[in-house]
């Protein structure tokens, strides 16, 4: 006897890479962080919070957040949900909109965490694979029959963008709810974003966070622009004071900081366009990365042995990257571009491995 759901009991736990100790001076390029700090203004937010204001449940704080969202995407607060890291978000999209029996489609592969928050609902999903050429399958998941599609742009483990013709192709074309998740849409070309078909579409759900370009990942927030009465209903479906306080206030600082996270995200970009040139010269094969990671396989296809021999190398050098048991994935590695140090540090020891 277990006092535990049997959709719990037998589903698996998520994995999250590896998480060095502070003061472990550990290359952590294992789970897509930003390497950079946030912008300065978020340290200002920081100092200037008045820790008596604690005192009191959030609000005024959050919606002055929900106002400057609404703001940058050229939208009303109306269509603007916020969560406590956009997994709060994707969970309460399987919650609100799948539920206990319903199906979820996502291609295959991608991020685990769609998985496991539609198999905590007790929903199930539908994986579509992706074509030979690692591209998303949009007839495949057109077809599929599910109440909801989630596929994340630019993709992750492939760092590969879809096409802005697909992508409308895909939330036209489906007769259920289409989320679109955009965790690194700021790495992308600009105009790649499927935020202005969010006017046109009421099935399409567009999911942001601040824990990648924003550098906030300690800070859990999360955000999707949807039509009034989808973001409606996952108010209704939320925790009651799903945000904090404090994390609101460093939000909104790091929003208005447009300048900061262009540069740091351009930086970003030209680390990643050196080191693919860098790592296909070495015989890797890379694919053309529109986020900020780096999906390598090793010179020799399908060479398991090889992507995990340079995975644990690298790990006993406290080189962090990611390594995933899929049959699409065992010959390759994700790494996440950090600074230009840390990936000089990444490639010393890659070569004395070569
Ligand atoms: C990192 C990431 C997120 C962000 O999750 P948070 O809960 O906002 O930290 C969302 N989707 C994908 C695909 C990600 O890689």
């Amino acid at each position: 006897m277990s006092f535990v759901l049997p959709h719990i009991r037998s589903m698996p736990r998520y994995q999250t890479g590896m998480a060095p100790s502070p003061g472990d001076p550990a290359v952590k390029l294992n789970q897509n962080e930003n390497p950079y700090p946030p912008s300065p203004r978020v340290r200002e937010a920081l100092l200037m919070a008045d820790p008596a204001a604690l005192r009191l449940y959030p609000g005024e704080s959050v919606e002055r957040l929900r106002e400057g969202i609404a703001a940058l995407h050229g939208t009303v607060p109306g269509q603007v949900f916020i969560g406590n890291g956009s997994s709060e978000v994707i969970s309460l999209i399987m919650k609100v909109f799948v539920g206990t029996g319903g199906r979820v489609s996502v291609p295959d592969p991608t991020f685990g965490l769609y998985q496991t928050a539609a198999w905590a609902q007790g929903a199930e999903v539908c994986r579509i694979s992706l074509n030979s050429r690692y591209g998303v399958d949009v007839e495949g998941l057109l077809t599929s029959g599910s109440k909801a599609v989630i596929l994340v742009n630019p993709n992750a483990p492939t760092g590969l963008l879809m096409e802005n013709g697909q992508v409308e192709q895909l939330v036209s074309g489906f007769p259920g709810l289409v989320v679109i998740d955009e965790a690194y849409m700021d790495f992308a070309p600009a105009g790649s974003s499927a935020m202005e078909l969010v006017e046109k579409y009421a099935n399409l759900i567009v999911l942001r966070t601040f824990s990648k370009s924003y550098s906030l990942s300690g800070a859990r927030v999360g955000y999707c622009v949807a039509a009034p009465e989808l973001t409606a209903a996952l108010d209704k479906g939320k925790d009651i004071y799903n945000v904090n306080d404090l994390s609101a206030r460093l939000a909104l600082a790091a929003l208005q900081d447009r300048d900061y996270l262009l540069e740091t995200a351009g930086r970003i970009i030209r680390t990643r366009e050196a080191y693919i040139r860098r790592f296909e010269a070495a015989g890797f094969s890379v694919l053309p990365s529109a986020a900020n990671f780096l999906l390598c396989r090793v010179p020799e296809e399908g060479n398991a042995q090889e992507a995990t021999r340079l995975y644990e190398g690298l790990a006993e050098q406290r080189v962090y990257v990611r390594y995933f048991d899929h049959p699409r994935l065992r010959d390759k590695l994700r790494i996440t571009v950090g600074t230009e140090g840390e990936m000089e540090r990444l490639w010393q020891v890659l070569e004395s491995m070569l």
